[in-house]
């Protein structure tokens, strides 16, 4: 998986040209339809700027929730191109719809510099099933294709893959970074390589622990998924969260961890409750004993030191995954703990796949690792080591 090969939007001659940029505009709105947060808007504006700077005309386009080929109020992009206009300066044209006339009025009038924003995709069924007739209509409009939305790379959808079929095309500056951040993982890391796998089951994370067990030198697993590998050990974990059809799973893995020399590391002690609630009471313990009647929600204090050394001694930290429930007071010290440890670290160090890059970003240390990625489903892909169909769709220098 090499994709340092991809063109970006700087090796294509953009002036005068219609531009269709794929951006991931995909933002939660409140009750009221206003957009809460703004972050992935703003991580598109550097290409934007770039494409009106150097005179491209700017179509933009994006999907936003699952209207399932349906037009639905709610999940208009109206608002992103309200946002956009205040940001950029400068009038974003909102088409209404995805393709028709209305959208080619606007499309056919736009002068270099000036640009214009899609209604949702995902209202016409088109661009999920990756339909032809689809994605050659959208192709039309434009006369270079760039894609900048890594959060839907993993989904071969007409406006991730199909156009790709009809026009040049390049990624923008935001999958540039994050190609350059999987290429820090994949192709002659800094080492020690580690990844500290967290989060709520091992079912969701089988082919991540197997792929990341190909390529790194130390692998820590804590959050409820640590309880699956515990047990697998011999040991009681109460009521923690622990997935018995995984357990012969969990113990090929720590073979497979030692047949490859692979240190595997599991929490030393453990924040336990005596229910599943923010209230509950809660006492430190051993990791290897915990009681009946009471479940682990956090690693230990003891374990974080042991993380911490570990990610202070390290060349690349790979981390996807909460260490516990972080979203109780009770329970975020583990997770807070490993964020800290990471903003302090000088190995490259690399977040994403959910709700780690939630957590950091929570915990206000966002801006002191290397990077965090901004595609949830699209890292953890990459993380299971399958090619992202959109990236692979670009063309090669
Ligand atoms: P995931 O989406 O698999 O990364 O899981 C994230 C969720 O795992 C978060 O909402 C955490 O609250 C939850 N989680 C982490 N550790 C535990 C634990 N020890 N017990 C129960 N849930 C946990």
């Amino acid at each position: 998986m090499n994709y340092l090969t991809k063109k970006t939007v700087k090796d294509v001659d953009i002036s005068g040209k219609s531009v269709l940029l794929r951006c991931d505009f995909n933002v939660p709105k409140d009750k009221l339809g206003n957009i809460s947060d703004h972050k992935r808007i703003d991580e598109s504006l550097k290409t934007i700027s770039y494409l009106t700077n150097n005179g491209a005309k700017v179509i933009l386009c994006s999907h936003m929730g699952k209207p399932n080929g349906k037009y639905d109020k709610k999940l208009s992009l109206a608002p992103v191109a309200s946002y956009l206009s205040e940001v950029l300066k400068k009038d974003v044209k909102f088409t209404g719809e995805v393709l028709g006339e209305n959208t080619e009025r606007i499309v056919n009038s736009l002068q270099p510099g000036e640009v214009c924003l899609l209604e949702n995709l995902r209202f016409d069924s088109g661009e999920e099933e990756n339909s032809e007739e689809f994605s050659k209509k959208l192709a039309s409009l434009a006369q270079i294709y760039v894609d900048d939305a890594f959060g839907t790379c993993h989904r071969a959808h007409s406006s991730t893959v199909g156009v790709t079929k009809y026009l040049p095309s390049v990624c923008g500056f935001l999958i540039e970074k994050e190609i350059n951040a999987i290429n820090r993982i994949i192709n002659n890391p800094q080492r020690p390589l580690v990844a500290i796998l967290g989060g709520a089951k091992v079912s969701d994370k089988i082919n991540v622990i197997d792929f990341l067990l190909d390529i790194v030198d130390i692998i820590i697993v804590g959050g409820g998924m640590s309880y699956t590998f515990i047990n697998a050990l011999g040991y009681a974990v109460g009521e923690s969260i622990c997935e018995i059809d995984k357990l012969s799973f969990a113990k090929d893995m720590m073979a497979k961890a030692q047949e490859k020399d692979v240190k595997f590391l599991l929490p030393l002690d453990a924040e336990i409750a005596d229910k599943y609630s923010s209230s509950a009471n809660h006492k430190t313990i051993n990791a290897d004993s915990i009681p009946e009647g009471w479940m682990g929600l956090d690693i230990g204090p003891k374990t974080v030191r042991l993380f911490s050394e570990v990610i202070s001694d390290a060349g690349t930290v790979i981390w996807n995954g909460p260490m516990g429930v972080f979203e109780w007071k009770n329970y975020e010290f583990g997770t807070l703990s490993i964020a800290k440890a990471l903003s302090e670290s000088k190995a490259v160090s690399i977040v994403g796949g959910g709700d780690s890059a939630a957590a950091i970003n929570k915990f206000g240390f966002g801006d002191k690792v290397t990077h965090v990625s901004t595609g949830g489903g699209a890292f953890l892909e990459f993380l299971k080591g399958k090619e992202l169909p959109g990236i692979e769709a670009i063309e090669d220098k």
